[in-house]
């Protein structure tokens, strides 16, 4: 009984972690859209995204009835920066130099899940499982891009 409510809790700690990871690159990827009336959050799938691109060269805005709030509603893009708008804590690693090299981002507490730019991955802990995910160079780049940005206006 113990190993099998521990193995689903190890599958409770994959999935969480493998959402949490998609949802990160769906931002980068300019898959993430958000509801003016409500701020609910839609990502589009990438089947989705590509037909719609098809269409428009540059999709910042879509026509869509949002399931939260039931208005037809404007839905516009979000991005890096508003994935990473809440962080609980940041801890930048830098050089002697006081040069940037990389970032752990700590999004949620309970579990607590962090973005690693120089693991490149997306670390969960949750009751002594630990759980990580890969993220892309591209990925990757594209957070150290905002950070860099981040931790030079604190400079
Ligand atoms: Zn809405």
């Amino acid at each position: 009984m113990e190993n099998i409510k521990q193995a689903a809790f190890q599958r409770k700690c994959e999935d969480r972690c493998t959402r949490e990871t998609k949802e990160l690159v769906a931002y980068i990827d300019g898959c993430a859209y958000k509801c003016p009336k409500c701020d609910a959050v839609v990502l589009l799938d990438e089947t989705e995204y590509s037909t719609l691109a098809c269409i428009y060269s540059d999709i910042e805005e879509i026509e869509k009835k949002c399931e939260d709030c039931n208005n037809l509603c404007t839905f516009e893009r979000i991005g890096v920066s508003d994935y990473f708008e809440h962080p609980i804590d940041i801890e930048y690693r830098v050089g002697e130099e006081k040069e940037y090299r990389g970032v752990r981002v700590m999004m949620d507490d309970g579990p607590a899940i962090y973005i690693d730019t120089q693991a490149e991955e997306v670390q969960l802990s949750w009751d002594g499982v630990n759980v990580t995910r890969k993220i892309s160079l591209y990925a990757v780049d594209a957070i150290n891009d905002y950070f860099q940005w981040r931790y030079d206006c604190i400079q």
